[in-house]
Order: C-alpha cells, then structure tokens, then sequence
C-alpha cells in the first residue's frame, strides 16, 4: 500500500511563507512538565478540538502555560478533567480551543500552514475531509484575529526588522471580518505505530515520559505501522499521512496551497 504527507509547498522566501499562511495562536492549553525523577521539562504538541472551559481562561496555569512539577500537573489535570468530557486522559500541553488566527493576506488557499501539527482548511476541503474521514478528523473553527486586506499572489513586503513575523507591522487590516473566508483548523485524531528503528531508551516511572532516540527512526510509512486510519499523523513526528486512495480522490478536487509527498518505504 501507498501512503502520502500533506506538507507546505516550497515558496521563493520565508516572507511568501509568513505572508500566505500567517500564525495560529493556541492560547489556552495544559501546561508542561518539569519532572524532579527524570530531570527533563517537555510537554507534546497535541492539539484538542476541546473548547477551553470559561472559568479557566484566567488561570494562569492555562493562560501562560510555564512547565509545572508532576504534583501539580496531576492535580490540574484532575480538576480540567471534571470540567471537559473526554474519552482520552490530558496530557502536558495539550492545546484547547478556541484559536486566534493572524495572517498578513487574505485567506483565499483551501490549506493553509499555520500551526504546527495541525492545518487549517476551507469550507470545501472541511466538506471533502467529513465525507470521507469523518471519524479520523475533528475540526474548530478558527477566529479571525487580524487579517491583513490584500491577496496573498502578491508578493510579500519585507519587515525593516527583516523577521517574517514582523510582516503584520507592514499590512493594513480587514476591518469587516465576515468579508474574510471561515478557516476550519483540521485536528487529526490517530497515530501510526512507532517508526520502523525507534528505540524507545527509557520511560519515566513518574512523568510517563519516554525518552526516543531521535535518530535512529527511518521516518517512511509501511504496511505494519498503519492502524487503518485513512489520515493521521506518523507517530513521534508531525507529519501528517493520507492513505492511496484518500490522495487520489483529493487530487481530483485540486486543492490549493499544499504539496502531497510519496511516504511509503520501498521494498
Ligand atoms: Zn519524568
């Protein structure tokens, strides 16, 4: 079988990159951890489709999001975990909902690269996406924060400062926000196994932590290490993985923005 990663097209410079598909601010989420056993600070990078519940959005343990010691990251997970329904048990830094999104451009390209370890889509694409991975993909729809007036074909201004983030100094704003289209973040919901070579080097009896040697992985899909999702991510990364049949029918409707990439390991 063949499997395909969604990715972010090459663009001519990190400007055109920052300018089509601007940032995606996750402001609410559980902190990480700083574990007094194995010594490390870490969270992951999950994203949850989960509304942050109101009464947290001020606590500064969910706002900020500094790493916390294991005793107190086991006691606001207890106390978030009575608040929000869930079938899976939190983890340090999960992301929650609601998102804010700033882009220099106007959103006109059915995916956009927004955030790391999700995606954010158009109405069509989101459509496509629940008529054939319905059970694999969450989505939330994305609050437009500030976006900039002019199409993204245009090419990029550069920033004095020379950052591409500073692009958002140099644009003039929409100020109507419903002229803008609605952007949908697409949350994927599995993982494939461990990569063929991943050499698990220990797990923290406390924090769960486990310590992966990074560069012993071979980062290419197989038969063995699907769990028969048709989208998810490649377990240990954020690559996001389509399965044959989901790329062909994807194609078809020539989406926008985006480079689909042969995966699979050859035999
Ligand atoms: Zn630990």
């Amino acid at each position: 079988m063949k499997f395909w990663k969604l990715e972010k097209p090459d663009y001519d410079s990190d400007y055109d990159s920052e300018y089509i598909n601007g940032g995606l601010d996750h402001p609410f989420g559980l902190p990480g951890i700083n574990c007094d056993s194995c010594g490390e600070t870490w969270s992951g990078s999950r994203i949850l489709s989960i509304e942050c519940p109101e009464i947290l959005r001020n606590d500064c343990c969910i706002k900020d999001g500094w790493p916390i010691t294991f005793e107190k990251f086991s006691e606001l997970e207890k106390r978030v975990s009575t608040m929000v329904v869930t079938n899976f048990d939190l983890k340090p830094g999960d992301r929650f909902q609601p998102s804010y999104l700033d882009v220099a451009s106007k959103p006109e390209a059915d995916f956009l690269w927004s955030s790391i370890g999700s995606v954010l889509v158009s109405e069509r694409i989101k459509n496509f996406f629940e008529q054939y991975s319905r059970t694999d993909i969450d989505f939330a729809k994305v609050i437009k924060r500030h976006i900039g007036k002019n199409k993204a074909h245009l090419p990029a201004p550069i920033p004095e400062s020379g950052e591409p983030e500073d692009i958002m100094e140099k644009v003039e704003f929409v100020e109507n926000l419903n002229e803008v289209n609605d952007c949908y973040e697409m949350i994927i919901k599995h993982e494939s196994k461990h990569p063929l070579f991943t050499k698990v080097k220990s797990i923290c009896d406390k924090c769960k932590r486990e310590n992966i040697d990074n560069e012993s992985r071979l980062l290419l899909m197989t038969d063995e290490l699907w769990n028969e999702h048709t989208i998810f991510l490649l377990s240990t990364t954020l690559y996001i993985i389509i399965t044959d049949d989901l790329k062909i029918k994807l194609e078809e409707i020539q989406p926008t923005n985006i480079r689909i990439t042969d995966i699979t390991k050859k035999s």
